[in-house]
């Protein structure tokens, strides 16, 4: 019987793909993009096919039958196969490691009656829209915003587009105008798709509630990790079959199947949690940019303080640059920031008097406060003031962190928790002493400063429970909290009307980090969270709205410019120190990271590592213990190679990583390109 060669990508760690045969005389022939169900060892196994091939490298003799292709299944596009292969070669991760986890789940081990019956349920669960009424009318775009949306529908072909807006300049009004264009456009015929992403799964709710008041009739998908596997299969179908106009998600759904793509946002692209930080660490902004040039069509990149990359191209004319200036809701003005000097003004209950004043005011005006800071949990370490004992983790080179409301010691770095100990545990002193502040303690003075304040804390903590966060946030919008306080959760993106004061509690440290990144990061927070105050227009009799820096270094530069709110200047200082210092983006980086179960294990596989290959025109630095050695009782050590062209340094790491991998070792260890966390 005549066969054919299926070439199948599986998702095992080895980078290889695996041939399988198919008779040639069945009716119906996979193609590329097709699930096929193989044996694989032992087991069955669901692989992608990847190609269709008249020979093997292998005797047919010894190829392993296919046993069901998922027909059902309309192929995944031979775009989407290409988008993993890049992915899988420019992260040097396996094809199949990297195309299999952006599926969800449950598609992989589904029967064809399964299948169908997910079909159904998904012409019921994802009607359009509309709840019966439109939504309310979009607002009249001002000027920027027209030229924004015009400038983005309008382009022709891969148009990388800087929308460099400040906060509540309106970017998502530009968003939704630009997707609104490219969906009715008709060369499209009614068809088209967009993507739109966002960096945190609780900006989700708020995006899709916009999108489903001005798109009444379309179908809106929404991918993130908050979904149920089942809930995550219909909406991953949604997109794979067409059917969703507009899909919402965070950095995952940049991998969606959408066949019909015709424009990428990215909302916030600065935003640091568009880096997964395991297995594959990819970057959700760096493939929806790849994605769009693939397809020739324009990707958004939305932000009021750019990260240095993206900057660096708009200001090269790589990407275009497109700006919103101002606040869009008339008569709103982005808030005065001031620092207060802490030495001055001694803070109590972690606020300063200038503070306590301000959010004083601010409730004697009806408006609400946010107070930022992030640290979670109620101290970052107890001690003993008798005999200097700390509360170290014993696993990880970390403080313990006490979390009061829960009567833990927790460590944020492993999984292990403690009961508070009842005395010193050298000494056998009963007065440990909480040392510092998280936002538990905070919440906790501001109590007792203001016995009559709607307080809430919106925190890792305090919004485990599904929905909760959800809730939290409703909560403020519904005008029911008087201060809230918490962490970057609540620092980017979201639109509180009410909102008029902002206090930024310790952001000192940030200034000292051995981290080059640390003072652009500083500086976006800062820009992000202020950006929460004074988005509505300003009361006529009411006080202008303003943001509080309590810090140590009043003069430091880096808060002038925040003051100045000039992201600008800010940008093209750095920019040139990282040019004189030969950093990113003027230079190209991955790195190599070993666990080991002692430091000289992790750091003599690295030395070795580093001999291994031949590596001109790459710089190969030190093996060096990682600022946080010890985690979970392993030892980290990293290697940092870095390359003027990105080129050299992919062909680098291809070697690099071909030698490492036939390499036997109880090293764990993992490379990631494009680092952001050195
Ligand atoms: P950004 O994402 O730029 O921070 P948003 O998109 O959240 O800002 O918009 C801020 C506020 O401005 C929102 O309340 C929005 O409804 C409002 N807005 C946007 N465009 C206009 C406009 N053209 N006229 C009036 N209000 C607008
Ligand atoms: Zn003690
Ligand atoms: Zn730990």
């Amino acid at each position: 019987m005549e066969q054919i060669i299926v070439q199948v990508a599986l998702d095992a760690p080895l980078d290889t793909t695996f041939d399988y045969c198919w008779p040639a005389s069945e009716n119906r022939q996979p193609t590329i993009g097709h699930l096929a169900t193989v044996p694989f060892g032992k087991r069955e196994t669901t692989g992608i096919v990847v190609a269709i091939k008249e020979q093997s490298t292998l005797p047919t003799e010894r190829l392993k039958s296919i046993i069901n292709i998922n027909f059902e299944l309309p192929a995944l596009s031979a775009e989407w196969i290409a988008l993993c292969r890049f992915a899988a070669e420019y992260y040097q991760r396996p094809l199949g490691e990297v195309a299999l986890p952006a599926l969800p789940k449950n598609l992989r081990s589904l029967k064809p009656a399964q299948l169908e019956k997910a079909y159904k349920k998904l012409a019921k669960n994802l009607p359009k829209s509309g709840e019966g009424n439109a939504g309310p009318a979009s607002p009249n775009l001002n000027e920027q915003q027209r030229i924004a949306a015009q400038e983005i529908a309008g382009s022709k072909g891969f148009t990388p587009v800087l929308l460099y807006g400040v906060t509540g300049s309106g970017k998502t009004e530009v968003y939704l105008h630009a997707a609104q264009r490219i969906l009715s456009d008709r060369t499209n015929d009614g068809s088209a798709q967009v993507l739109i992403l966002v960096p945190e799964i609780n900006l989700t709710p708020q995006l899709e509630g916009h999108l489903r008041a001005r798109f009444p009739d379309l179908t809106i998908a929404t991918l993130h990790s908050g979904l149920a596997e089942g809930e995550r299969m219909q909406h991953w179908l949604a997109a794979h079959l067409g059917q969703a106009h507009i899909v919402l998600g965070t950095r995952l759904a940049v991998m969606a199947s959408m066949p019909r793509l015709r424009l990428i946002i990215v909302d916030e692209e600065h935003d640091a949690s568009y880096k997964q930080q395991e297995g594959l660490r990819y970057s959700a902004r760096d493939l929806a940019i790849w994605r769009a040039h693939q397809l020739g069509i324009p990707v958004v990149l939305g932000s009021a303080t750019p990260s240095l990359e993206t900057w660096q191209h708009a200001q090269s004319g790589r990407y275009r640059k497109l700006e919103l200036r101002d606040r869009a809701v008339k008569d709103a003005v982005l808030p005065k920031v001031r620092v207060i000097d802490m030495e001055r003004d001694k803070p109590a209950e972690g606020l300063t008097s200038t503070l306590i004043a301000a959010l004083k005011r601010r409730m004697e005006c009806g408006e609400q406060s946010l107070l930022y800071l992030n640290r979670r949990g109620y101290a970052p370490v107890i001690h003993c003031d008798a005999c200097g004992w700390i509360s170290n983790c014993k696993r990880c080179t970390a403080f313990m962190v006490l979390h009061r409301p829960e009567r833990r010691l927790r460590c944020h770095h492993c999984s292990l928790e403690l009961p508070i100990p009842r005395a010193c545990p050298t000494c056998g002193n009963v007065d440990l002493q909480p040392l510092g502040r998280g936002t538990q303690r905070i919440e906790e003075g501001l109590a007792q400063l203001f016995p009559q304040a709607r307080v809430l804390r919106i925190d890792a903590d305090s919004t485990r429970r599904k929905g909760s966060a959800q809730a939290a946030f409703d909560q403020v919008h519904r005008g029911e909290v008087d201060i809230l306080i918490g962490t970057q959760m609540v620092a980017k993106g979201h639109d509180f009307k009410n909102l008029t004061l902002v206090g930024i509690l310790n952001p000192d440290t940030a200034l000292f980090s051995h981290d080059y990144r640390a003072s652009e990061r500083l500086f976006a927070q800062l820009m992000q969270v202020s950006g929460r105050a004074g988005r509505a227009a300003q009361k006529e009799d009411g006080n202008a709205s303003e943001v509080l820096i309590q810090t140590r270094y009043p003069h430091h530069p880096l808060y002038a410019a925040a003051a100045a709110h000039d992201y600008d200047q800010f940008a093209s200082n750095l920019l040139q120190e990282r040019k004189q210092a030969g950093l990113p983006p003027f230079i190209y980086q991955a790195l190599l990271r070993a666990e080991a179960k002692d430091l000289q294990t992790a750091l003599d596989f690295l030395a070795q590592a580093a001999q291994s290959v031949s590596h001109q025109g790459i710089i190969v630095n030190d093996p060096v213990p990682m600022t946080m050695t010890r985690v979970a009782n392993l030892d980290r050590a990293q290697l940092l190679v870095e390359s003027e062209s990105r080129p050299q340094l992919q062909t680098f790491l291809k070697d690099w990583m071909q030698v490492l991998r036939a390499t036997k070792t109880r090293v764990r260890w993992s490379l990631e390109v494009d680092p952001v966390d050195i």
